[in-house]
Formats: C-alpha cells, structure tokens, sequence
C-alpha cells in the first residue's frame, strides 16, 4: 500500500460525495491511500495474468463495477444496484444489472452485503482523514500515522480516535 497522489483518471471523483471520502488535500494536491501505483497502474495488474491478488484485492475492487443507487442507504441493506456507467458490459452490450450480476456469477445478495461493508468503510476512512487533517498530518506520513491509529484502537477500543 501507499499515499499516492490521485491517478489522473480518478479525479472525476473529488465531485462524488461517497468517494470524496477517501481523499486527502493537501498543497493544492490531492492524495489517497491505493495499492501502489507505477506508470498509472497498480502493480497487482499483471499482463496476461489480470489482477493477482484475486479474492485478497481491496473491497472496491471487489464490487467493480456495481455500486449502491444514487440517494440511497447502503448501511440499511435494502437498496438497488446500479453498474458503474464505464464498464464494458453496459456501454457495449446494453446489459441490465440482473444480466451483469449473471455474466460475472455473482449473486445479488453477496454484491449487496460487498457494497454494505464498503459504504461503513468510506465512511470510517473518511472520518480517520479528517482527524488526520485537523492535526496536519503530512501525505508522506499519512500510512504510518493510520497504522498507529488502528493499533490504537484496537488496543483500546472503547476510545472513539476517528471522530472529528
Ligand atoms: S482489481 Fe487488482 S489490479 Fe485492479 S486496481 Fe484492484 S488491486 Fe489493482
């Protein structure tokens, strides 16, 4: 893992509300914890091989391309899916969420249950930036101030550290 400053293709989400979250401003730049990225892709991409951290990758990868429909609240459960408007499947073939959800041979309620932990875990690590804003915790520091953090509070966990 690393602080990397946002890959350019990403940007368009600094205007997401949800994934605003897990971004870091500083100097006019903005930062994210990624796995590593060299040459604009992550490492785990390998040609020929596709991603080889499989069934370890990060949770968002894991829901690509599905997310939670705009305006509603994935911490309840009961929401519909939507299929990121980018993914070949939809701007090629015109296929339907179910059509997806078949083509990939996921079921919904496991894609839903993804996206549930996913939507608490933005949450949590936007919270974990504010903190870390708020004390001036520069990008180059930023992993091992998070590590710490967690550590902290696994150690003591009824002591609330990622609330502003
Ligand atoms: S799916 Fe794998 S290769 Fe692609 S960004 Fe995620 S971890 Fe990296």
């Amino acid at each position: 893992m690393e602080v990397g400053e946002v890959p350019a293709m990403y940007l368009h989400h600094l205007s997401d509300p949800d994934m605003a979250q897990i971004y870091y401003p500083w100097g006019g730049r903005h930062y994210r914890l990624q796995t590593k990225f060299v040459n604009g892709s992550c490492v785990a991409l390998v040609p020929g091989k596709g991603c080889t951290l499989g069934e370890s990758r990060p949770l968002i990868c894991r829901v690509w391309p599905f997310w939670w429909r705009s305006g509603s609240d994935p911490s309840t459960g009961d929401f519909q899916l939507e299929v990121d408007g980018d993914c070949t499947l939809v701007t090629h073939w015109n296929m339907t969420v179910d059509e997806v959800l078949k083509e990939l041979g996921l079921s919904e309620s496991s894609v839903k249950r993804e996206l549930s932990a996913l939507y608490e875990a933005l949450r949590e690590h936007g919270m974990a930036l504010a903190r870390a804003r708020a004390v001036n915790i520069p990008p180059r520091q930023l992993l091992n101030w998070m590590l710490r953090e967690a550590q902290l509070k696994r150690h003591a966990p009824h002591v609330t550290i990622w609330r502003g």
